[in-house]
């Protein structure tokens, strides 16, 4: 098969993280006998260096020419000084608007081996895998909104509106989702106070009875939050609208504890988007010592998702726990003392799992 991608490398520590995820996912086509063709280009802050536009119309063009999308990280200090409009966040939003990617995947695993990694007790976070599907393009992040009246006396508006196609197609992906894996959909809204969450109950409940396998339930915002910090493990797949979803995305990943280590995956659209969920990290950017494994994490989602590739993806997967419990740790990972592995190193040491465990006899 050909793996047609766009590598968009970003700032700070995005370009030494994608560089990795790259070797990786060259190691894994030449291991399984893929073609694979990665064109890079310009996004957010390094995009506005050199043409002063953080979504150039070349780049837009080459990602959806592509099967898939695989950035790095946008943003820094350095680019305080734009005005709102060409900052470099406004790339990555349109990005995502322009591929239409309205289903964000957001995996959050406790590592066996890696609970101490978690600001809670090894026994709570043990055994956590949750993924959590957030919709991307509506809610109040894209709903009406004004400030009107003059300075002592303003009003703001922000509004969140969903329609039912927009709740039923993002409800599939995640029941899909939950079949392959422990089959439970716990649905997240605010049905008590919110019209829009009672619109999304119903058509989650409609959608549901296509999917007679799957255990679903639901739970109020509030209720889940508190949850998901307490009984972390007990969740499978969580189904929730943009705003909750950032929310509890973010609040998933400090509960295993590694920001570093955590991939996501944006699809439904023309073309998938596979991404770290951290940021450029401009305090250790340039320093060689970032830990690549939650870009390597996302190019093994980009396998699955984007070009159907199961036991590659899955390849990945296992050479980044294996390498984990070797003991390899980045500096973020590492305990005080601990010798620590360079961005490179890592990537070299997942690579290297990958074609050996490939070229071994079965
Ligand atoms: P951040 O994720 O960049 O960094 C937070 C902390 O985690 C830092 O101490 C950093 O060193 C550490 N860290 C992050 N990723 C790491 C990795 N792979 N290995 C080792 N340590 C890592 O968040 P921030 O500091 O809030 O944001 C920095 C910049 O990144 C801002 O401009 C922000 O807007 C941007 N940002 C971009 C994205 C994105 O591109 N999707 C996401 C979040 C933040």
């Amino acid at each position: 098969m050909l793996i047609k991608i766009t590598t968009l490398p970003g700032d700070g520590i995005g370009p030494e993280v994608t560089e990795q995820a790259v070797h990786v996912l060259q190691t894994v086509a030449e291991s399984f006998g893929h073609e694979i063709q990665v064109t890079e280009k310009n996004v957010g802050g390094a995009a506005l260096v050199a043409s002063n536009d953080p979504l150039p119309v070349d780049t837009i063009e080459s990602c959806l020419a592509s099967g898939a999308v695989l950035l790095g990280a946008v943003g820094g200090p350095a680019f305080d000084r734009y005005p709102a409009n060409l900052r470099p966040e406004v790339g990555l939003l349109l990005l995502r608007k322009t591929l239409g990617v309205f289903a964000n995947l957001r995996p959050a695993v406790c590592i066996p081996g890696l609970e101490s990694l978690s600001p809670l007790r090894a026994e709570i976070v043990r055994g956590t895998d949750v993924m959590i599907v957030r919709e991307l393009l509506g809610g109040v992040y894209f709903g009406e909104r004004s400030t009107t009246g003059a300075a002592g006396s303003r009003r703001a508006v922000d509004s969140m509106a969903y329609s039912e196609p927009e709740i039923e197609r993002i409800a599939r992906i995640a029941f899909d989702l939950a079949a392959k894996r422990r089959k439970k959909t716990v649905s997240v809204d605010k049905a008590n106070v919110l019209d829009s969450s009672r619109l999304w109950r119903d058509v989650v409940n409609r959608v549901a009875k296509d999917f007679p396998d799957i255990q679903l339930s639901h739970m109020y915002v509030d209720s889940a939050a508190m949850a998901l910090v307490s009984r972390p493990a007990d969740f499978d797949v969580i189904l929730t609208e943009n705003m909750f979803g950032d929310i509890l995305s973010d609040q998933a990943g400090a509960v295993v504890g590694s920001l570093g280590l955590l991939p996501s995956a944006s699809v439904g659209g023309k073309v998938g988007l596979f991404e770290p969920i951290h940021g450029s990290a401009p305090d250790i950017a340039g320093k060689g010592i970032a830990n690549p494994l939650g870009a390597i994490l996302s190019a093994a989602m980009l396998l699955r998702h984007s070009f159907s590739l199961e036991a590659e993806a899955a390849a990945i997967e296992s050479a980044v726990k294996e390498v984990l419990a070797a003991g390899h740790r980045t500096r973020d990972l590492a305990a005080k003392g601990q010798p620590a592995v360079a961005t490179r190193e890592m990537g070299e040491l997942v690579a290297a799992r990958v074609r050996a465990a490939k070229s071994a006899p079965r």
